[in-house]
C-alpha cells in the first residue's frame, strides 16, 4: 500500500518501493493473533534447536563473549567453523579471513550483496513464486526484477525461458534452492545449464542456500558455486536459522571469492556493521555438530511433511510434495472453486482456525499462482495433526 502524505504532498515513501507496503506474513499473523488460529503461515519452529546450542550462547553472553562489537566480518570462532562447514559437506575450500563474511541472518546477505553488486537498472532474474525481501532489495539497489516463473505442479525451471531472459541488462540471478514456497530443489542436471548460462553471458550469482539441510528422499543441495567455472562470481548465502532452529538469532552468511566478498562487506558495514554477538560462538559450535544432527533433522521434517501432506490431502487440497524446505504449496481449485487463493486465507481463520499464505502474492504472472496456498510444516506433530483436523472438518 502506498503511504500517502497530507493533500499535495509528496509520498512519504520513495517510488522504488511502491507496493511494498505491508507483508503477507504480517496479515496473517494478526488474523491468527486475532482468531486464535493455528498459524502455519509464517515458517518459524515451534521448538528451539538444540539444548546445547542454546547453552553455548547462554555461556558466551556469561563470559563476556560478544557482548561488545565483535569483529565486521563475523567472530573468528565462527568464521572457522563456517569453512569446515563447506569442506565438510561440499568439499569447498575457503580463507575465513577473506572469503567468509558474517552477517545479520540470510536477509540482510541478501540486501547487502543487491546493494553491493546492481547499478539502477540492472536486471536481476529470480524463480517466481518470490521470496518475499527479493523484490523489496532488488528494488531498493534500484535494479530491475524479471522473475523466472516455475510452474505446477512440479516447480522444475524452464531453462530455455532462462536462457532467453537474458539481455545486455542482465546483472545477476538470484537463486533459490531448495525453494521457497514451492519445495522444489534444483538438479545436477540444473545447476550445470544455469553454471554454463552464467559464464556465458558473464552473470554474477547469489544463491539462497538457508534450506541446504532441509532436503527429503534422496534429493541433495549442492551449492552452485562448487561448479566450474561459478567460484568467482558467485555469491553463496546461508544462515544458521533454519537449520538450527534458531531464527530469531539472526546469524547468517557469506562465502565467496575475496573480491565479491569484499563488495558485500563494504555495503554491509553501513546496514548493521556488526550483529548477534554472543549468539556468533553458539552457532560455530552448532555448524560443528556431528553429521547425525543434520541428519536426524531432515527426518524429523520429513515425518512432519507427510503428517500435513496426508491431512491437506484429506481435507480436499491438492498436494504439492515438496523435495526440501519447511513448505508445502497446495492447490485449491478444487476445493473452492473459483476462489482466489488471497481470498481463501483471509476467511480460512474464522472458518478453520488454520492461517496459511496465498502464494499469488509472490508472483508477478497474473495466474500462475492464483490458486496456491502455502502451509508450513516446521511445528510439532500434534499441532500438525490439529491444524489437518480442523481443515477436514471445516471442508466437510
Ligand atoms: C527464512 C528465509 C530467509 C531469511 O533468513 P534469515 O537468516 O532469517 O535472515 C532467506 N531466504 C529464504 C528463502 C528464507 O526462507
Amino acid at each position: 500500500m502506498r503511504a500517502t502524505g497530507e493533500a499535495g504532498r509528496r509520498p512519504v515513501l520513495n517510488r522504488r518501493l511502491e507496493g511494498l507496503g505491508t507483508t503477507i506474513f504480517a496479515e496473517m499473523s494478526a488474523l491468527a493473533l486475532a482468531t486464535g488460529a493455528i498459524n502455519l503461515g509464517q515458517g518459524f519452529p515451534d521448538t528451539d534447536g538444540p539444548e546445547a546450542v542454546r547453552e553455548a550462547a547462554v555461556r558466551a553472553l556469561r563470559d563476556g563473549r560478544g557482548n561488545q562489537y565483535p569483529p565486521g566480518p563475523g567472530v573468528p570462532e565462527l568464521r572457522h567453523a563456517i569453512t569446515a562447514h563447506q569442506q565438510r559437506f561440499y568439499g569447498l575450500d575457503f580463507d575465513p579471513d577473506t572469503e567468509v563474511l558474517v552477517t545479520a541472518g540470510a536477509t540482510e546477505a541478501i540486501a547487502a550483496a543487491m546493494l553491493a553488486l546492481l547499478e539502477p537498472g540492472d536486471e536481476v532474474i529470480a524463480f517466481e513464486p518470490f521470496y518475499d525481501s527479493y523484490a523489496a532489495c532488488v528494488a531498493m539497489a534500484g535494479g530491475v526484477r524479471v522473475p523466472l516463473t516455475l510452474h505446477a505442479p512440479d516447480f522444475r525451471p524452464d531453462l530455455d525461458a532462462l536462457r532467453a531472459a537474458v539481455t545486455p541488462r542482465t546483472r545477476l540471478l538470484l537463486l533459490n534452492s531448495p525453494h521457497n514456497p514451492t519445495g522444489m530443489v534444483l538438479t545436477a542436471a540444473e545447476l550445470a545449464a544455469i553454471a554454463e548460462l552464467a559464464v556465458e553471458r558473464d552473470l554474477l550469482v547469489v544463491t539462497d542456500e538457508v534450506y541446504e539441510h532441509l532436503v527429503f528422499d534422496g534429493a541433495a543441495h549442492t551449492p552452485l558455486i562448487s561448479l566450474p567455472g561459478m567460484r568467482d562470481r558467485t555469491v553463496s548465502i546461508s544462515s544458521a536459522g533454519k537449520t538450527f532452529s534458531f531464527t530469531g538469532w539472526k546469524v547468517g552468511w557469506v562465502t565467496g571469492s575475496p573480491e565479491l566478498v569484499a563488495a558485500v562487506r563494504t555495503t554491509k558495514q553501513f546496514l548493521t556493521y556488526v550483529a548477534s554477538g554472543p549468539f556468533q560462538y553458539a552457532v560455530a559450535e552448532a555448524l560443528a555438530l556431528p553429521d547425525s544432527y543434520y541428519a536426524h533433522f531432515a527426518t524429523d521434517l520429513r515425518e512432519k511433511r507427510d503428517l500435513l501432506a496426508a491431512g491437506l490431502r484429506a481435507a480436499g487440497f491438492q498436494v504439492y510434495e515438496p523435495q526440501g524446505t519447511y513448505f508445502i504449496t497446495t492447490d485449491i481449485a478444487a476445493l473452492a472453486p473459483g476462489k482466489d487463493a488471497l481470498t481463501f486465507c483471509r476467511t480460512l481463520p474464522e472458518r478453520a482456525g488454520v492461517v496459511a499464505v496465498p502464494n499469488s502474492v509472490f508472483y508477478d504472472h497474473p495466474t500462475a499462482g492464483r490458486t496456491q496456498v502455502r502451509f508450513a510444516f516446521c511445528k510439532k506433530p500434534d499441532v500438525l495433526q490439529e491444524a489437518a483436523n480442523r481443515l477436514r472438518r471445516s471442508t466437510k
